[in-house]
Formats: C-alpha cells, sequence, structure tokens
C-alpha cells in the first residue's frame, strides 16, 4: 500500500522545528512521495532544498495568487532557471483567490494567464489555486488552451460541473482534508461523482487538517485519512483508492514507479 501526497508546504515555517521526523512519519503511514510548493520567491531556494534532501520529495515552483503582486522582471527568468531543476515536476500554485483578494483581481488574471503560458514553455503541468473564483478559473484554463500542459485543480471546491470542463481539459481533481469535515456534504456529492482515475489526495499541510486532528497543524501523513474519507465515499475499498491516486499521481507528475 502506498500513497502520495500531491501537494504540501514544507518549507513553511511549522516544519521548522520538526522537518526530518514529519518526513519519517509520512514514510511510515505509507506515504512514499511529497510534493512539496514553493509559492513565493523567499520561499523557492528553501523548497528546492528540501526536495533535493530526500528520494521521496518533489518540488513544484510559482507564484501564488495572494503573492501575484510582488511579480517583477526578476521573477519569471528566475523561475525559468529554477524549474529546469530535475526535482521540479510541476508549476504552481497559481490561480485565482477571490477570496482573501491579497492581490488585485486584475493583477491576479493577468499573472495567472502569464504563469500558464510559462508552464507550457517550461513543458511542466499546472498546480490551480482556485477559491472563490470558479467561472473565471473556467475561463482563463479555456481561454489560454491549459489542455496543452494539463495538471490539477488543487484543493478542489467547485462543483460537479466545474470538475467535468476540468477532467475533459485533461486535469485531475485534487482533494483535501476538509472532505472529513461535518459541513462538507457538497464536496463529498462531489467527489462522489468524480471517477477514481481522475482524483489525487492531498494535505496542503500545514493547513486544512482532516478529522480526527481539526485543529492541529496539518502534515502528510494525514493524507491518509483523506483518502480512507474518499473510499467511504465511494463504497469501495482505502487499497484502491491508494493504488489509483497514486497512479494518478505519478502520471501526472511524470514519474515512473
Ligand atoms: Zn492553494
Ligand atoms: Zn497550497
Amino acid at each position: 500500500m502506498m500513497l502520495i501526497d500531491s501537494h504540501a508546504h514544507l518549507e513553511m515555517p511549522e516544519f521548522k522545528r520538526d522537518l526530518e521526523a514529519v518526513i519519517q512519519r509520512a514514510k511510515q503511514s505509507g506515504v512514499e512521495y511529497i510534493f512539496t510548493v514553493g509559492t513565493e520567491k523567499k520561499d523557492w531556494t528553501r523548497t528546492l532544498e528540501i526536495a533535493n534532501s530526500h528520494p521521496s520529495l518533489y518540488a513544484i515552483l510559482g507564484v501564488h495568487p495572494h503573492n501575484a503582486k510582488e511579480i517583477d522582471d526578476q521573477t519569471y527568468p528566475t523561475l525559468r532557471e529554477l524549474c529546469r531543476e530535475e526535482k521540479v515536476k510541476a508549476y504552481g500554485e497559481i490561480g485565482l483567490d477571490f477570496f482573501r483578494n491579497l492581490s488585485s483581481r486584475e493583477v491576479q488574471l493577468k499573472r495567472f494567464r502569464e504563469q500558464i503560458a510559462l508552464a507550457k514553455e517550461l513543458r511542466l503541468p499546472i498546480v490551480v489555486h482556485d477559491r472563490e473564483a470558479h467561472p473565471e478559473t473556467l475561463e482563463i484554463l479555456k481561454s489560454e488552451k491549459a489542455e496543452e500542459c494539463g495538471g490539477i485543480i488543487h484543493c478542489f471546491s467547485g462543483d460537479y460541473e466545474m470538475a467535468k470542463v476540468c477532467m475533459d481539459m485533461g486535469f485531475y481533481i485534487s482533494v483535501p482534508g476538509s472532505i472529513t469535515f461535518k459541513n462538507a456534504g457538497s464536496l463529498r456529492e462531489v467527489v462522489k461523482k468524480i471517477p477514481l482515475e481522475s482524483l489525487l489526495v492531498e494535505t496542503d499541510a500545514p493547513f486544512l487538517t482532516p478529522e480526527p486532528f481539526r485543529g492541529k497543524r496539518n502534515e502528510p501523513s494525514y493524507v491518509r485519512y483523506t483518502a480512507e474519507k474518499v473510499a467511504e465515499i465511494k463504497n469501495i475499498s482505502f487499497e484502491k483508492v491508494a493504488e489509483m491516486t497514486t497512479e494518478n499521481a505519478l502520471r501526472v507528475y511524470r514519474l515512473k514507479l
């Protein structure tokens, strides 16, 4: 039995004290690979360092919509360089966050488009962050022809119709720990309908800690609780969910077993 945490943030300060123990616990829980996402300039070098420190770790680099306003003339040349490193398996997370609006909407829209183009140039799949911006996210994915790079809609929060459009473009849908929350009934209904062939599981650690640990720091070993919930919703075995989500993650990140 093997699991993959398709999305975590191991470079964040929450892991500074015990990163090695966190990685070991993941391994002991069957989490074979962890993809750690560096979301802003100050984190990219550290993200790569962490990915390079362990055979089971890989990196994803890009500029998060929160940080879109920080993009300057140096940003894309720097990313072009860093993303050529062996351990970088996707470009992201990029997208739109109209919940917090830490960068203006105009800037987020512009930088999202630009970064899809950069990912295509780098021949990397994209990891998409979409919070409270479903129609705009879909519009940009379509008009920028994001099916040419494909990738993952991470922490999916849309409805089934949106998932369907994304899957038809070749995207995978990644399910976070919030699927275990009492009030996540509508997300569970959506996941129930999405074929296992298009699903990934993720922690987004240190955020979105699943039950029974909600309220504590999240970590990659907890991705198991999300996979267990997916199995329960779909009325299939945990082993099947582990096997398929692992295969899917290996395929989208272009890794061989
Ligand atoms: Zn995100
Ligand atoms: Zn994230």
